[in-house]
Order: structure tokens, then sequence, then C-alpha cells
């Protein structure tokens, strides 16, 4: 038996016995959350020639991954683990009531945002990480032709 050690917003833990596989997954989301997502993203936007959007814009509600200020368009780069994916989230082993609480409120404050910047005249895109990684031509285009349409 072995533990594993995950820290987390300044706690710290403790997995007994965890997969190599799942631990290595989780110290990826932990130690980087979505930024490699992000910073993907980032990249095929700029080859794109997509331009005149802006990074966590801290005065829009949720601090959007984009936004597009042109079209009042959000953009949120959803990591599967931490928003719960449909298609691949899952609830670790251990602490399993800890997660599945801690879980739930960000399905909700994921709503609640979406709802939110909704009603303040915001379009919202949320994409999955997997959706990304998978498909990611697939995801450009759906960016882009929403941008065209969204373009006044
Ligand atoms: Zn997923």
């Amino acid at each position: 038996m072995f533990y594993k050690h995950i820290k987390l917003r300044g706690k710290t833990f403790r997995f007994l016995g965890t997969s190599a596989a799942t631990s290595a997954n989780m110290r990826a989301v932990t130690a980087k959350g979505n930024a490699t997502t992000e910073a993907r993203l980032r990249l095929m936007l700029v080859r794109a020639g997509i331009r005149g959007w802006k990074l966590h814009t801290s005065s829009l509600i949720g601090k959007p991954d984009f936004y597009f200020p042109q079209q009042r368009l959000v953009l949120f780069v959803d990591g599967c683990f931490w928003h719960s994916c449909p298609r691949c989230g899952h609830l670790p082993r251990r602490n399993r009531a800890y997660w599945s609480e801690k879980l739930r409120r960000n399905k909700e404050r994921d709503l609640l945002y979406t709802r939110m910047l909704r009603s303040q005249g915001y379009k919202v895109l949320r994409l999955w990480e997997c959706q990304l990684k998978k498909s990611p031509q697939k995801q450009l285009h759906r960016i882009a032709s929403l941008l065209n349409r969204l373009h006044k």
C-alpha cells in the first residue's frame, strides 16, 4: 500500500493506492488546472488569425478564459475533472464525500455564472478540455463561425 499526497489550495490531501495513471492525471490537473488546454487554444486562435480577444477579464463574472469584446462572446475552457465532464469526469475513490460536494458546487457555480453573463447580454460558450483535445479543428470552427455570426 502507498499514499499519494496531493496539495490543493494549501491543503494536503492523501490518496491511498490510486493507480499510477490516476495519480498522474490528478497531478496534472492540480498543478496546472486548465492552463495547458487554454494555452493550446490560444495558439490555435493565433494561428487561425482570430484576434481581438482578452484573457481572464476580471471585470466579468467568472473571469472567463477568453473574452471577445467586439462580439460580446465569453468563452470558458472547462477542465473535465473540475467541471465534471459527462464523458470523462470522475469522482476520486478516496474522500468521495468531499469531492462529490466540491464538484457539485463547481458545477452549480458554472451554471450560475453562465446564466448571469447571459442575462447581462453576453453570449457564453463553454468548451470541454477533452473536446479541444479530440477535435481541435472542429472547436476552432465553432468559435470562428460563432464570432462571424455575432459580428456587427
Ligand atoms: Zn471531458
